[in-house]
């Protein structure tokens, strides 16, 4: 089997983890987890952004050194893989040494096969993207995601990417499905076909030292991009480790829509001028706002991931990513959303399920074997509604493989209404046993859904029909607060 590897974007360490971002990597997550179950070995990378202006300034106005300052930041994204249980197996940060090694070797090879070159230039720049802005981009003047920010002009000489030089390349390239979904490819083929302009990979060391150096000319740095993107590699040990290169690559990259054009034109032309071999796919997820707006300390309307972790548990947050955030559009997150889906669909749905059904089967006497669960599992993944479940996910459509699991429980709810256990065993009790078993079933290939989606659920269910009593703390029901 194909070894896979998959990789979230490297978040930039400005500010403490967002919900956009626990959207992005639990999605990773779940499609890591996925692989694994099929039996493929799975290199699950996610880590920090830790170069550039934005970066410098903020631990400038702080006082404190630009290490001192991702150092702290990093931890904050380091403790997500308790707080969400995920399962990545690699944390690349842009300061790592190795990774700076890596980032001038990228450099070096670009540079010798001829599209890196230098020039005066002036350009207006959005320090809250660490982007060029070209006035065509900009609304009243300004970046439409940065408001608030001012462009800022740079005037420098530096060092150039021929980027121009892959336009062909990459409309070859856009032939196949690179991009998920769909209308994303054609809004990056769309881009590409106007034209590809060539853009400055460095910045002078006098005006903004924090990044990695230019090989051979200490008065430039790397521009942040050009060095972050180079993470995907540095992680699977490139350029020394081949033999792992050459095992993991290419990746499935995982990012938000603002990202669209860096990771599908940007980073794929960069690899197309070190001669490497294209991504396999990029996945771009939709913007999370919240109650209509972007979700800003002075709205009031963040929401951090700890919090929703704290109040509903963590399968609460992995469910409604799943299932009620658009896979690809843009979602309204809030907490009121979150509570309604939680004691809709998890402690009214799922969770009642189980626990009537569990206790039904132990005061009613059903017991099962291990053996049986094993058959159960091996019928269950020969049927038509795993195969859809599974197509749903190879596809990257974490939602339509979560609805396959929710129908089968209103479908589970509605037997159990008709068929009335409770009452049949009064007078027919083989048949009412019977028809516990026929869920018990149907809750074991639940269990086995939810192993990527909400692994510490699927245990929980698997655990209380193994042992025919009620495992603690599935899904109890939370009273609105407001
Ligand atoms: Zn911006």
């Amino acid at each position: 089997m194909k070894p896979f590897y998959i990789t979230t974007t490297l978040p930039y360490v400005n500010s403490d983890p967002h919900f956009g971002f626990a959207v992005e990597i639990i999605r990773a997550d779940i499609i890591a987890r996925w692989k694994r179950e099929l039996g493929h070995e799975v290199f699950f990378n996610t880590g920090t952004d830790e170069h550039g202006i934005k970066i410098y300034r903020k631990a400038t106005e702080q006082g404190i050194d630009p290490q001192t300052y991702v150092d702290g930041f990093s931890k904050q994204f380091r403790v997500l893989r308790e707080l969400l249980d995920l399962s990545w197996n690699n944390f690349v940060r842009t300061t790592d040494p190795h990774h700076i090694a890596a980032a001038e070797k990228f450099w070096t090879i670009v540079n010798e096969r001829g599209y890196i070159y230098k020039k005066f230039y002036s350009i207006k720049y959005c320090v809250g993207c660490e982007l060029e802005k070209t006035d065509s981009e900009l609304v009243d003047g300004k970046c439409p995601i940065h408001p608030t920010y001012e462009l800022e002009l740079i005037n420098e000489e530096n060092y150039f990417f021929k980027a121009s030089a892959f336009q062909a390349q990459l409309l070859e390239l856009y032939k196949r499905p690179l991009v998920l979904p769909d209308s994303r490819l054609g809004e990056v083929r769309a881009f590409v076909e106007r034209g590809v302009e060539d853009f400055s990979i460095s910045r002078l060391a006098s005006k903004m030292p924090w990044g990695v150096p230019v090989p051979n000319d200490p008065a430039q740095v790397m521009y942040v991009w050009f060095d972050a993107l180079v993470s995907y590699l540095s992680a699977i040990g490139w350029p020394e480790n081949t033999t792992s290169f050459e095992k993991w690559w290419p990746a499935v990259q995982y990012c938000g829509k603002d990202n669209l054009r860096q990771q599908s034109a940007m980073w794929q032309s960069m690899l197309a001028a070190a001669g490497l071999p294209f991504s396999e796919k990029i996945i771009i997820n939709g913007f999370i706002v919240s109650d209509g707006k972007k979700m800003s300390k002075s709205i009031g309307n963040v929401i951090s991931p700890a919090d929703v972790v704290a109040e509903f548990g963590v399968d609460a947050v992995r469910y409604y990513v799943a299932r009620r955030v658009s896979p690809f559009e843009d979602s309204d997150v809030t907490m009121d959303k979150i509570r309604d889906a939680f004691n809709a669909d998890l402690a009214n749905g799922l969770g009642n399920l189980v626990s009537r059904t569990i206790k039904m089967a132990a005061t009613y006497g059903v017991t099962v074997s291990r053996e049986h669960w094993a058959e159960v599992e091996m019928n269950l993944k020969a049927s038509s509604a795993y195969a859809e479940y599974a197509g749903h996910l190879d596809s990257y459509n974490i939602q339509l493989a979560s609805d396959v699991i929710w129908n089968d429980i209103t479908k589970l709810d509605i037997f159990i209404q008709e068929k009335k256990p409770f009452i049949k065993v009064k007078t027919d009790p083989e048949g009412a046993k019977a028809d516990l078993v026929y869920v018990l079933d149907a809750l074991w290939g639940i269990a086995v859904y939810l192993r990527p989606i909400m692994p510490s659920t699927s245990e929980k269910i698997a655990e209380s029909l193994r042992t025919m009593s009620l495992a603690e703390g599935l899904f109890p029901r939370k009273d609105v607060k407001k």
